[in-house]
C-alpha cells in the first residue's frame, strides 16, 4: 500500500516565557493508505501537537513531514493552506462549526477554496456529504439547532467534501455520550472500510479499539505500537448497548 504520511525524527519546541516546552521529541512514523490509526496517550503527551503539524495547521522545530509524497519544510504559508484544503480533512472535539451559517453552508466551506468548483457542484457535493452522514432532513438547519451528535456529522461532512487522501480527527467522541460515540465511530468505520485513511487522536482506549493500528505518545515520544488484530465493531456494540443507555 501507497505511504500517505511519513514522519521522520520530528520535534516541536514551544517557547513560553522563558520556558521552552518540548512537546515532540524526535518523532518518527509511517502510515499507509486505509490505516486507521489511533494516536493514544494521557492528556499532554503531545497528540494535537502531532495532529497540528500532520493537518498542516503547525510546523514543527525540525525533523521531515511528508504527507501524500511532498515534503512539507519546503512549502511557503500559501502553499500549506492550499494543501490543508486540497488533501486534508478536520473533526474536533468541539465540532468548530461556524454558528451563525447553516449545515448545509458549513459543508460547502471547503469548497469555496478552489475556484473550479462552481455554486452548483458546490451545493450537490455539500448535500451529497450530509447525505453520507445521515443528515438530509437537517440540512438548513443551524448548529445550535443541532444535537452534539448531529453537530459531529456536518463536522465529519464537511471534513469529506473535498475527498481528503486523509481525514485527521482529535478526540472527536470527546464530548458525546456512549450510544452516540458508537455512532460516530461508525460512520468513521464505514468510511475506513471504503478506503479512507483515518488518524484519530483519542486519550480513551475503548474508542482506540476501533481502530486497525495504535500508537501510543507519553511525554513526546512513541513509547508503543500495535496492530489491531480484531477491531471492535461499532454496529454491533451498538446493537448490543442495553436499553437504558438509550435515554
Ligand atoms: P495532548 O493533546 O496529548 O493532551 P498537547 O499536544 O496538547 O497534548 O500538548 C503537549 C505539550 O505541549 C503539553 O505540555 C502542552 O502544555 C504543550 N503545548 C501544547 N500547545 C502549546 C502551545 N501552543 N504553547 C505552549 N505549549 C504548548
Ligand atoms: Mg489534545
Amino acid at each position: 500500500m501507497k505511504t500517505i504520511i511519513e514522519v521522520k525524527d520530528l520535534k516541536k519546541d514551544f517557547y513560553v516565557g522563558e520556558i521552552t516546552v518540548r512537546a515532540l521529541k524526535g518523532i518518527n512514523l509511517e502510515i499507509k493508505q486505509g490505516e486507521f490509526v489511533a494516536i493514544m496517550g494521557t492528556s499532554g503527551s503531545g497528540k494535537s501537537t502531532m495532529l497540528n503539524i500532520l493537518g498542516c495547521l503547525d510546523k514543527p522545530t525540525s525533523g521531515a513531514y511528508l504527507l501524500d509524497g511532498i515534503s512539507m519544510g519546503e512549502l511557503s504559508n500559501n502553499e500549506l493552506a492550499a494543501l490543508r484544503n486540497h488533501k486534508l480533512g478536520f473533526v474536533f472535539q468541539s465540532y468548530n462549526l461556524l454558528s451563525r451559517t447553516s449545515a448545509l453552508e458549513n459543508v460547502e466551506l471547503p469548497l469555496f477554496y478552489n475556484s473550479k468548483i462552481k455554486p452548483k457542484e458546490r451545493r450537490e457535493r455539500a448535500e451529497a456529504a450530509l447525505e453520507s452522514v445521515g443528515l438530509s432532513d437537517r440540512i438548513h438547519h443551524m448548529p445550535n439547532q443541532l444535537s452534539g451528535g448531529q453537530q459531529q456529522r456536518v463536522a465529519i461532512a464537511r471534513s469529506l467534501v473535498n475527498d481528503p487522501v486523509v481525514i485527521l480527527a482529535d478526540e472527536a467522541t470527546g464530548n458525546l455520550d456512549t450510544r452516540t460515540s458508537y455512532e460516530i465511530m461508525a460512520l468513521f468505520q464505514d468510511l475506513n472500510s471504503k478506503g479512507k485513511t483515518i488518524v484519530f487522536v483519542t486519550h480513551e482506549p475503548d474508542i482506540a479499539k476501533f481502530m486497525t493500528r495504535q500508537v501510543v505518545f507519553r511525554d513526546g515520544h512513541i513509547i508503543r505500537e500495535e496492530i489491531v488484530s480484531k477491531q471492535n465493531n461499532a454496529i454491533e456494540l451498538l446493537n448490543a448497548l442495553p436499553l437504558e443507555e438509550l435515554y
